[in-house]
């Protein structure tokens, strides 16, 4: 089924320097990267030889997310920060239970656009859209998603490693809170965000500053600044935590997990 806000012209991709999702692919062993990804990705991984395991385990979080809030019966997802589609993909594991979900992808990568095909694959009972736009261009999203999405009962609105991509004075907290302004009571708010905390204050330094040589902002935020993003909700338990210890029992641990510490802080809140 096609999706109303597909766009149909081809995207031009900059293979001239690093983009986010093309090195999260590069790290998630895919082939959806140009060589200045994968250099960036090298320097990166010379650095920190568990990213790659760290990036399956925040990926294994999200998994589980969408495998709770469906069993809480949540039937419509907004995706922001989608990636290069890496299966299983959001609405296979959602419709995998629930084949009725409705499911709306958003990012503003131009690659993500090209696999948006994929994305657009899901069942005969539920729907998918793909929504090509910047995660601070809220209205426009907001406008898109409602085309799939009925905005008047619960969704769920998930970034997924997606806001520390995004400082401050980029309007991180904004975008937040006005997702979840439009979203109907009942919806739930699902973050997955790098922190310092739990690494060497240099090593943390040095991974900002190899990204941001590299033309990307990376805004790893400590503990107080990521529950910032869910002021007003309800966290829901075990609270703001690492993303392998959120309900490690709704799925399997990833190859090669133990005794690394994922980096990424997780919350699931619900809108009161
Ligand atoms: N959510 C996926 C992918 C994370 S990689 C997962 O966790 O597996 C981060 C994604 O956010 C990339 O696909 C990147 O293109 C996207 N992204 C970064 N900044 C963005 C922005 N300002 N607007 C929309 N998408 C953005």
């Amino acid at each position: 089924m096609p999706g109303p806000t597909h766009d149909d012209a081809a995207p031009v991709i900059d293979t001239s320097r690093p983009h986010p999702a093309r090195m999260y692919d590069w790290f998630l062993g895919g082939k959806d990267n140009y060589p200045v990804d994968e250099e960036l990705g090298r320097q990166l991984t010379a650095f920190g030889p568990q990213i790659p395991v760290m990036a399956r385990m925040n990926r294994a979080f999200m998994h589980r997310a969408v495998r709770r809030l469906t069993g809480e019966g949540v039937r419509q997802f907004l995706d922001v920060g989608t990636g290069i589609p890496t299966e299983p993909n959001l609405h296979q594991v959602a419709q995998g239970i629930a084949p009725e979900t409705r499911v709306v992808y958003c990012d503003n990568d131009p690659i993500v656009l090209a696999h948006a095909k994929a994305l657009l694959r899901g069942t005969r009972e539920g729907a998918l859209a793909y929504v090509q736009a910047d995660a601070r261009d809220t209205e426009v999203i907001l406008e898109k998603a409602a085309e799939v999405l009925d905005l008047d009962r619960p969704v769920a609105v998930s970034l997924i490693a997606l806001l520390h991509f995004l400082a401050d004075e980029d309007g991180a907290y904004e975008l937040v809170e006005r997702l979840v302004d439009a979203v109907a009571p009942g919806s739930y708010l699902v973050i997955s965000h790098l922190t310092p905390d739990f690494h060497p204050e240099e090593a943390s330094r040095k991974v900002m500053d190899l990204y941001r040589a590299g033309g990307v902002t990376m805004e790893m935020r400590r503990r107080e600044r990521f529950a910032r993003f869910f002021e007003g909700l309800d966290v829901l338990e075990p609270g703001i935590v690492l993303a392998e210890d959120w309900h490690p029992e709704l799925g399997e641990p990833v190859p090669g997990q133990e005794g690394i510490v994922s980096g990424s802080y997780v919350a699931v809140a619900r809108k009161g």
